[in-house]
């Protein structure tokens, strides 16, 4: 009896076995035959993935720490282009290489110089000629990429000078106004004047002595708590004047043309009312007859 049983089982096992393999079949070899693209995708992504990590991994390695923001130190040097150089260069005075203000003691400067701005959405790298899509992505590639060229010893970073030339009030990003610290503020002061000091020094003649007296009444007077003084009274870039002057000079040209034409016109018109009153004179007479 259990012989029987197990012989009946098993003969029914047989054909069930064979029936699975038929339809199992055809399955296992589509997919061994071609390979989900799904998973080839995410392969070749993956593969992109690992490229881009190594290729950050290529880049980070070769950036030792630079401890200047490069951000404010363009600020600064923002401010010494505008608000500085103009009356520098109207009194042809040269400042010496001991000066902090300096362009060569700004240690992002041949950088800076070799940014290209083709478009709003293209800088370019001028030593590599690699293109971005914004100016901080080039930033990121001068750190990453041509470090080597900063030269950061004492005394070359412009941010350090930020407190004195009031970088904060010209920087695009809008802290919330912090109360004054009359600790601070003294700092900045005597940071300001020592500047004045070193870079026009009195002694150095009549140039030096005005643009030194410039200096503290343009940077080193509104660093206080008082809030009397404001930075850069004396103003910025001379180009807007320049700009007047010309636009000035134009409209002084033009008048007089204008006013030839008004009487011209007004002449004609006047013209034009005497025929028209002879007209109807001539009319009038004409009527009666
Ligand atoms: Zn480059």
């Amino acid at each position: 009896m259990r012989r029987e049983l197990y012989s009946a089982s098993y003969s029914t096992w047989i054909p069930c076995r064979l029936l699975l393999l038929l339809v199992l079949f055809p399955l296992l070899s589509i997919q061994a035959s071609s390979p989900p693209p799904l998973n080839q995708h995410t392969n070749q992504e993956y593969k992109e993935a690992a490229a881009a990590a190594r290729n950050l991994a290529q880049e980070i390695p070769e950036s030792p720490e630079v401890h200047c923001s490069r951000e404010r130190s363009r600020a600064a040097w923002k401010i010494i282009e505008e608000y500085l150089k103009p009356f520098v260069e109207q009194e042809q005075y040269q400042i010496s290489k001991s000066c902090r203000l300096h362009p060569d003691n700004d240690m992002f400067r041949e950088q800076e110089q070799h940014k290209i701005h083709h478009d709003i959405n293209e800088w370019r790298c001028g030593f590599c000629r690699k293109s971005f899509r914004a100016e901080k992505f080039l930033d990121q590639h001068f750190h990453n990429r041509h470090n080597n060229l900063l030269n950061d010893t004492q005394g070359r970073c412009l941010a350090d000078l930020c407190g004195a030339l009031h970088c904060d009030v010209t920087m695009e990003s809008k802290l919330p106004k912090r109360k004054c610290n009359p600790a601070a503020a003294a700092r900045n002061h005597h940071l300001c004047e020592s500047l004045a000091d070193n870079c026009f020094p009195i002694n150095e003649g009549h140039s030096a002595s005005r643009l030194h007296e410039f200096f503290l009444r343009q940077f080193c007077d509104a660093h206080t708590c008082t809030g009397k003084q404001k930075p850069f009274p004396r103003g910025a870039k001379k180009e807007t004047s320049v700009f007047f002057l010309a636009i000035s000079i134009l409209i002084l040209m033009l008048l007089p043309i204008f006013y030839v034409l008004v009487y011209l016109y007004r002449r004609e018109m006047k013209k034009g009312v005497q025929d028209l009153k002879r007209i109807s004179q001539t009319g009038r007479k004409l009527k009666p007859s």
